[in-house]
């Protein structure tokens, strides 16, 4: 088995949805997270075959999660209620109360997706042997403009005269040229 790593390539590209179920009625909540980690195993040392837009809590791989934060929004889809229930539900919200107290009042979470609406990229925590891959000699990394990971000088792709990160294939922006007001996260 080999160990990996998976994230998303661009912010905000992680879906979370979670249905609630009453008496025959069902709630979904979706929360968009800003970024998050997850790891599965694979039986040989290539990659997971995940893709944008699959369901990491059903997509063949036994995925897990390391983190996820910054909550984004927050939706909740009450099309499967009856009109008592949607009612309900809306004056719960607008009270200000948390979906995550609606098992207090009998709602029982039923399935969950977490949707990776974006290229996801691997990195390898452990090959199938048991060894860590070697780290290679990188220099200094920067953080990119555009997608925040660390890239280090002789990472970056040059395409036409332009350099490119290598993880979004956005033009890179030397630090010195970056606006203040436009750090991530923003
Ligand atoms: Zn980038």
């Amino acid at each position: 088995m080999a160990r990996w790593k998976i994230e998303p390539t661009w912010k905000k590209s992680l879906i979370e949805r979670m249905y609630l179920k009453k008496d025959g009625n069902t709630v979904m909540i979706e929360t968009g997270w800003r970024w998050g980690s997850f790891e599965c195993e694979t039986e040989d040392d290539n990659p997971p075959n995940i893709e944008a837009g699959d369901d990491l809590w059903n997509c063949g791989y036994d995925v897990e999660m390391i983190e996820t934060f910054d909550g984004c929004w927050e939706e909740h889809d009450m099309d499967d209620c009856d009109e008592e229930t949607q009612e309900w539900l809306e004056n719960f919200f607008d009270e200000g109360n948390s979906w995550l107290d609606l098992e207090e009042h009998g709602w029982i979470q039923d399935e969950a997706e977490m949707i990776i609406d974006c290229d996801p990229e691997f990195e390898l925590l452990e090959k199938t042997d048991g060894t860590k891959p070697i780290e290679e000699e990188s220099g200094d990394s920067i953080a990119c403009f555009s997608c925040d990971k660390l890239v280090s000088a002789n990472e970056l792709i040059e395409m036409s005269g332009q350099l490119i990160c290598p993880h979004c294939n956005e033009g890179w922006v030397e630090p010195e040229n970056r606006p203040e007001d436009k750090k991530w996260p923003f």
